[in-house]
């Protein structure tokens, strides 16, 4: 079995594809011998792409007001006892002048989806961040839209846009979310986002109740067939006021897995360490990174906000580790063998 499992990395690390039926097998019977194999090629084609750099974002989390009810997310309608912000202009460019001098060189607009944010206040928040920062680059990670609104937010110089499609399985898709979002939208935009010429991220939750790995294996070939630059996974982790709050969480050694095997799906993948990885696990960062991804995200949310964007239980545990500055990222990248390029870090076309 061992030699089998060998075989079938050697097999996606050469042609990076493989059949459902391989992909199936080694989400099951992967061991800690062949996760380690399986990292070491994964960093290895990683380095032939973009060497040993790993890249830095900022992320900005304007509002935590949303009108969808996801079952799994603390920031949910439903939850009742989240306490809703919404950052200004001002405090927002306060966050971007904030990581232009650490270094930072992407901006990474998230929130709910907030109502009360039109496409016109998008764009003119858009439009004065490049203006401010051109040399920048705008992820933008605020949910679904139309085809028009993305086309204006894209005009107006967003480069990126992450939506997760959180799970390729539709029925899955209908467990977790209520059934005024459809898993048919979600798809339906990560198309209009490809059309409008974003660098455009999927993703999913790792051990989302009720996923198998029959689930996952969908995820991966969904994300074969889709060619996203990014893939943000990161393990599900339960949030107190949410229907999942007795749920278990995801598990560091099968995100683990599914990021040295997305590396090598795509070598060239934008494939960030996530803060649910880092904090399920107090070195979850430096794990990510040697498992084959090569973006951090660091927190630029001022602090009062940011302790009320809880997705999940925890969350700022992880935030507080990095937030020290500069040096104790750049010391965490560096124990890796990595080190942090501060540059845009867009995806490498060829
Ligand atoms: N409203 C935006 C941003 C969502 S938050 C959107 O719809 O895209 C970003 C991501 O956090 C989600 O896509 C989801 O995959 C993840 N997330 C939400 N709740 C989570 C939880 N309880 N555990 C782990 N990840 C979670």
């Amino acid at each position: 079995m061992s030699q089998q499992l060998l075989t079938l990395i050697d097999q996606l690390s050469q042609t990076h594809m493989l059949s459902e039926e391989a992909l199936l097998l080694l989400l099951r019977e992967h061991t800690p011998v062949s996760d380690g194999y399986l990292f070491a090629l994964a960093r290895e084609a990683c380095g032939s792409v973009y060497g040993n750099k790993v890249f830095v974002r900022g992320l900005i989390e304007i509002t935590n007001h949303c009108k969808n009810d996801c079952l799994y997310c603390g920031i949910r309608r439903s939850a009742s006892s989240t306490v809703r912000y919404r950052l200004s202009m001002e405090q927002i460019l306060q966050c971007c002048e904030n990581g232009y001098v650490m270094g930072i060189r992407t901006f990474v607009l998230q929130g709910g989806e907030d109502a009360s944010f039109s496409r016109e206040q998008l764009v003119e928040m858009i439009q004065t961040i490049k203006e401010n920062y051109p040399d920048c680059a705008v992820t933008l990670s605020l949910g679904e839209w139309s085809a028009d609104d993305y086309r204006a937010f894209r005009m107006a110089g967003a480069d990126r846009y992450l939506l997760r499609h959180e799970t390729a399985d539709e029925k899955l898709y209908a467990s977790l979310h209520p059934a005024a979002q459809t898993f048919e939208n979600r798809m339906q935009c990560l198309d209009d986002l490809k059309k409008e010429g974003y660098q455009v991220g999927c993703g999913f939750m790792v051990g989302s109740p009720g996923q198998k790995e029959e689930h996952l294996v969908r995820d991966l070939c969904f994300i074969k067939q889709f060619q996203p630059h990014m893939v943000g996974i990161g393990p599900f982790i339960p949030h107190h006021d949410t229907p999942f709050a007795n749920e278990r969480a995801g598990s560091i050694r099968q995100t683990l897995f599914l990021l040295g095997i997305l590396r090598l799906l795509n070598p060239r993948l934008l494939l960030p360490a996530t803060t649910a990885l880092d904090t399920i696990d107090v070195h979850g960062w430096e794990k990510g990174i040697e498992a084959g991804a090569n973006v951090v995200m660091v927190n630029l949310t001022p602090e009062d906000e940011r302790s009320k964007y809880l997705l999940y239980d925890n969350k700022n545990r992880a935030n507080d580790r990095v937030t020290a500055g500069k040096n104790k990222l750049s010391e965490r990248i560096a124990s890796t063998g990595c080190e942090i390029a501060w540059v845009r870090g867009d995806y490498k076309y060829d």
